[in-house]
């Protein structure tokens, strides 16, 4: 019998999806309420995005220093007190987390610690350990995200991990088999690679990413992983654990060979499932797809016209900046703007050596829908500002529609793909066609000449290949 607290729109979770779409309600008027039931900025900011590219940066940085020889450079004893990497990684996620906790605040949002259960699609139920509140609102906003899927023949414990283990290990492992060669299990495979953690990684299918980024591209990262001393075992199907008292033996199948080996630790990145059970959406009336995911109209709208879903909890990749932006749109329908969804812009990132970057079409994905294109591609290695920072692995590929030179994709292998990105992102969004690309003036020497040289490639006409 409390006394339910009235709000025009609820958000639940506040991860880069809830918290974006908070401030943005905020900002056009509506009374904010966020509910959280565990730190402010989610998986994001606390055990994903954040801290394992803090873990990536600092493994770069002690492979570097002792692998500097080709520029002169050699240093001795470089050592890595990984204490002091993990208390430096936890200062930037709590430099960021209060961040968030200052943005809200800063926009008058209610900020509530609980867990939001749903009593109707007016009422929301509030649970701490010792106390349930209702709030009862106009709108809500699901932004509940995900969590690592557990195989049942891996059960996680001390040594059988999953994405949060592997970012708070107390010390760099001697080895770590990985199941499953996706975006996470690469990323944190390369940064324990690079603190010299022999890596196994066991991927179900012919490559790593599963054919999510070209052929050219993966196959690039598993020959640098090869050279830091990794192990990838393509077509693998790992079978189950036997936990010693300081390690683990995984079994695996692969050519038809059963096969163990023995590791400190097990990680597990075998994809996310959405947290969609166990907060009464049934209750709401909200409808789920088999896989656990919530349907949304282009206003990110669910079946139930007044609670919305953002994020890893509705279809499309699990991104951060994808649940931003579907928090705003959101934020906005909510406001009775038009906003709607576009992914075509929707760049795709992996941290890995080098670094992969996608956005929009690429070559195969737009000759199936029947566009006609054309892909033109310039090599790091032309490059004087890649020679100088001797690193030359990789490439850029331009995708431009035949008739006209439109960008409508592109991808990148190389040093820095993760920001070079933005300008592709950005033709894509604003209908440049190659032409823009190649007469707009690039500092030199600079890694974005690379996107002019391919525009030039699209063109017929580069200066710095033949
Ligand atoms: P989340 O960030 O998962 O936030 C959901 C929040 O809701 C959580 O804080 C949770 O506690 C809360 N919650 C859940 N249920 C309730 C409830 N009933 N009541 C109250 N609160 C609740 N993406 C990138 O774009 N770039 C990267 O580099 C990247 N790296 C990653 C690395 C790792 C190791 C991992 C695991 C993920 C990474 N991701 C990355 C993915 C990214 O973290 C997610 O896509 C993103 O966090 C999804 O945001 P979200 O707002 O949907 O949900």
């Amino acid at each position: 019998g409390d006394f339910p607290i009235e709000t025009d729109t609820i958000v639940i979770g506040a991860g880069p999806g809830g918290y974006v779409a908070a401030i943005r309600a905020a900002q056009l008027g509506q009374k904010v309420t966020i509910v959280e039931k565990g730190t402010l900025g989610g998986v994001c900011l606390n055990v994903g995005c954040i801290p394992s590219k803090a873990l990536i940066a600092a493994g770069h940085r002690y492979e570097t220093a002792k692998e500097s020889a080709a520029m002169g450079i050699t240093a001795e004893n470089v050592k890595v007190d990984f204490s002091k990497v993990q208390e430096w990684k936890g200062s930037v996620v709590k430099k960021l987390t209060g961040g968030v906790e200052g943005l809200l605040k800063g926009n008058k949002v209610d900020i509530v610690s609980g867990e939001a259960y749903f009593v109707d699609a007016n009422t929301l139920r509030v649970m701490t350990e010792s106390s349930a509140q209702t709030y009862t609102f106009k709108n809500a906003i699901i932004a509940t995200g995900s969590r690592p899927i557990e195989l049942p023949t891996f059960k996680y414990s001390n040594r059988v991990i999953n994405s949060t283990g592997a970012l708070s290990l107390p010390e760099i492992p001697k080895k770590l088999v990985i199941i499953g060669g996706g975006v996470i299990g690469v990323e944190l495979g390369t940064a324990y690679a690079n603190f010299g953690t022999e890596v196994t990684i066991l991927e179900g299918s012919a490559e790593l990413f599963a054919g999510a980024f070209e052929k050219q591209m993966s196959s690039l990262v598993s020959r640098n992983l090869k050279k830091k001393g990794a192990e990838i075992v393509t077509n693998a199907m790992a079978k189950g654990v036997v936990e010693k008292e300081d390690g683990v033996v995984v079994t695996y199948e692969a050519k038809g060979e059963e096969k163990s080996i023995e590791a400190d630790y097990v990680l597990v990145t075998v994809g996310r499932r959405p947290n969609t059970d166990e907060m009464g959406l049934e209750q709401a009336g909200i409808e789920l797809s088999d896989r656990g995911l919530i349907a949304i109209d282009k206003q990110c709208r669910t079946n139930v016209p007044n609670i919305y879903a953002i994020g890893d909890i509705v279809a499309g990749p699990q991104l951060a900046h994808k649940a931003s932006y579907e928090g705003k749109i959101a934020a906005e329908a909510i406001s009775g703007h038009n906003s709607q969804i576009d992914y075509i812009g929707i760049p795709a990132v992996v941290f890995s050596d080098p670094e992969l970057a996608s956005v929009g079409y690429t070559e195969a994905q737009a000759k199936e829908e029947g566009i006609e294109v054309a892909a033109a591609k310039f090599p790091f290695a032309a490059n004087g500002r890649a020679l100088s920072l001797n690193s030359t692995d990789g490439f850029l590929k331009l995708v431009t529609r035949k008739e006209d030179g439109l960008v409508i994709g592109a991808q990148i292998a190389g040093p820095s793909a993760s920001d070079m990105i933005a300008e592709l992102g950005l033709a894509i969004e604003a209908g440049m066609t190659a032409e823009d690309l190649a007469l707009t003036i690039h500092a030199h020497p600079t890694l974005g000449e690379i996107t002019m040289e391919a525009a030039e490639v699209a063109l017929g006409s580069p200066i710095h290949i033949v």
